[in-house]
């Protein structure tokens, strides 16, 4: 079962995130990611295996930023490799996702989504959230309200952090069947 984390406050949200990532461990995953905004840009790092490999690719890199959001993937669609691990985000790369759970709905989700033009660039049910979120985002300029909407179009369980570049003072969480 796989962990998410969100942080928004006033300290550097990486070493917060990374924490929260490895109090998250025994729970059992296969890859992981995290997502931070800062300075009106959203950067996310992710990698398969462990922690430890997410750390690498972090490495000395200048991650500042005080809201953030990561996850420990336990995978259900799509095998454990980096294009699946969370956070997912939207076309522009504006929006980020995690998720935990199972949107059963996803495939005729996607299918609609491609149709409407949108890249889809994991194998996973969770990166439909990221672009409906977008279409949403979009109309309403309110991403707990957009999260609102997205939610009424899918089936499943979910646990779910969301944040975008384009309201950098907020981060939306939902929850449904799942811890
Ligand atoms: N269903 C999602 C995936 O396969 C989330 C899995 C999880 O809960 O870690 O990416």
């Amino acid at each position: 079962m796989c962990g998410i984390i969100g942080y928004i406050g006033n300290r550097r949200a990486l070493p917060v995130l990374l924490d929260g990532l490895h109090r998250l461990e025994y729970r059992g995953y296969d890859s992981s990611g995290v997502a931070v905004i800062d300075g009106g840009l959203l950067t996310t790092v992710r990698a398969a295996g462990r922690i430890a490999a997410l750390e690498d690719k972090i490495g000395e890199r200048e991650i500042g930023g005080t809201i953030g959001i990561a996850h420990t993937r336990w995978a259900t669609h799509g095998p454990p490799v980096e294009k699946n691990a969370h956070p997912h985000c939207d076309c522009k790369g504006r929006i980020a996702v995690v998720h935990n759970g199972i949107i059963e709905n996803y495939a005729e989700l996607r299918s609609g989504l491609r149709e409407r033009g949108h890249i889809i660039a994991s194998d996973t049910d969770t990166e439909v959230l990221a672009h409906l979120l977008e279409e949403t985002f979009l109309e309403s300029g309110d991403l707990a309200a957009s999260l609102r909407e997205v939610l009424k179009k899918v089936r499943g369980t979910y646990g779910i952090v969301a944040v975008s570049s384009d309201a950098p003072n907020s981060l939306v969480v939902a929850r449904l069947g799942s811890p």
